[in-house]
């Protein structure tokens, strides 16, 4: 096996954990789960086989749905407030945060980045309120950042 990006032979099975992934609309979704995958120790490109596909899926697919988790806990914890709250900000249906929550559904992108502002940034969470005025999505514009 050899690395696509910059040749080298000297590829070894190793920990992932913690890198990003550019995938599917999230340009980068971090693996927090261990995930042992063939990785480049010239450049530490990470070299997929044909049948892992489904292997970084599960492990991504995994990563966002607990840091969905993490985030809705940290939001109820210093906001105070119930799920559904946090649903009627992000303008989903408090069902469709649920399995976004359990892992039955994946979040965009989008919906995943605001999540997280919510969780991280105090300000946004006062101001994505439906009460607020003027139009809350176009104030939270200024917020939300991709990390
Ligand atoms: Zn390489």
């Amino acid at each position: 096996m050899r690395c696509g990006d910059c040749g080298s032979k000297n590829i070894k099975r190793q920990n992932v954990q913690g890198r990003s992934f550019r995938w599917k609309d999230f340009s980068a979704a971090t693996v927090i789960k261990p995930l042992e995958l063939n990785v480049c120790q010239e450049c530490n490109n990470i070299i997929t086989k044909a049948g892992e596909s489904k292997l970084v899926d599960e492990a991504i697919e995994a990563s966002i749905s607990e840091q969905v988790r993490i985030a809705i806990a940290k939001i109820k914890d210093t906001q105070r407030c119930e799920q559904k709250d946090i649903a009627s900000r992000l303008g989903v249906s408090p069902e469709h945060l649920s399995e976004i929550k359990s892992g039955r559904s994946m979040p965009s992108f989008q919906l995943f980045n605001f999540l997280k502002t919510l969780a991280f940034d105090e300000k946004a969470f006062q101001v994505s309120s439906p009460e607020f005025k003027p139009d809350y999505k176009v104030a939270m514009a200024a917020f939300t950042t991709v990390k």
